[in-house]
């Protein structure tokens, strides 16, 4: 399992040129985009395409190749092959038919976001990319609100926006989030900024739309370290869609969250819209 650069030429380790020289054959995800990597370095390879849709078929050829005595490396368009990538199933059936599979690790678009993002409290879930389609992306987002530690997302440029708006509007808006985009490229770019911020910023230039991204959010806090007044916030925040009033709304969140009730209610009066029956005919007695 070899790993090539994710956009920098020159993050190829000096052992994975080596291998990728010196092994009888190099099975890649898209050979033609591969070719001009190794043309790059001078290296003259077979190549057999391995990817998503030929894996299960390939791997078997694969296997008995090994078996045969063949050394076999295995790369992915770019950085480290089964992170996303294809790779995983050969490894599996590898190891089933006791081959030795070693890593030649290096470039991963994953461990290089979490490394720049300042963002890395434990665990790290790695989701990968999510669904395309906008219901089931939601419900797999929805069903990871609550998850502490830090979540990491690869996404596409042409839905970075719906994406983002999806973390929007379903995370609370104090959350961090990183946005690192084309790593090692020449217009590599890495913003840090709250949800709140985020959609604005992205208006803000078209070229913060293009590229390819690690999207990388904020987990749930710790429940022993949440603090009661953003937390009162939070369920503030959502009672005050509800029928109840701002007065009422904030005495709820009070009650559950422990925070203190004027606060609360001082700060939805700054910043929550709410009908006027709901400023306007209650006093914060
Ligand atoms: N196996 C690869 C790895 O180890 O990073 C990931 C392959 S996955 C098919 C491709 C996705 O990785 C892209 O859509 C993007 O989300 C992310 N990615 C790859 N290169 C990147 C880069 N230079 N900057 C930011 N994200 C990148």
């Amino acid at each position: 399992m070899v790993a090539t650069p994710i956009g920098n030429l020159s993050d190829l380790s000096p052992r994975a040129r080596a291998i990728l020289a010196e092994v009888d054959l190099i099975a890649a995800e898209d050979t033609r985009h591969s070719s001009g990597l190794l043309q790059h370095f001078g290296i003259h390879a077979q190549l057999l395409a391995l990817h998503e849709h030929n894996e299960a078929q390939q791997s078997v050829q694969l296997i008995s190749q090994l078996k045969a005595g063949k050394r076999i490396a295995l790369i992915s368009d770019a950085g480290t092959p089964a992170i996303s990538d294809p790779g995983s199933r050969l490894v599996a059936l590898a190891h089933l038919h006791e081959i030795p599979v070693i890593v030649i690790p290096g470039p991963s678009a994953l461990t290089a976001a979490v490394s720049v993002a300042g963002l890395s409290a434990l665990p790290v879930h790695f989701y990968g990319f999510l669904p395309p389609k906008a219901k089931a992306r939601r419900q797999v987002l929805e069903g990871l609100s609550h998850t502490s530690g830090t979540l990491v997302f690869y996404e596409a440029p042409h839905r970075i926006e719906e994406m983002v708006g999806d973390l929007v509007s379903l995370f609370p808006s104090e959350r961090t989030l990183v946005l690192c985009r084309e790593l090692t490229k020449r217009f590599e770019s890495v913003h840090r900024c709250s949800l709140a911020e985020v959609q604005a910023w992205l208006a803000g230039d078209t070229d913060r739309v293009r590229g390819e991204f690690v999207v990388i959010l904020e987990g749930a806090p710790d429940r022993e370290r949440i603090d009661p007044l953003i937390e009162g916030r939070r369920v503030l925040e959502i009672l005050s869609a509800s029928s109840l009033s701002i007065s009422e709304a904030a005495r709820a969140a009070a009650k559950i969250t422990g925070a203190n009730r004027s606060d609360l209610y001082n700060w939805a009066l700054q910043n929550l819209e709410s009908g006027e029956d709901s400023i306007g005919s209650n006093s914060e007695d």
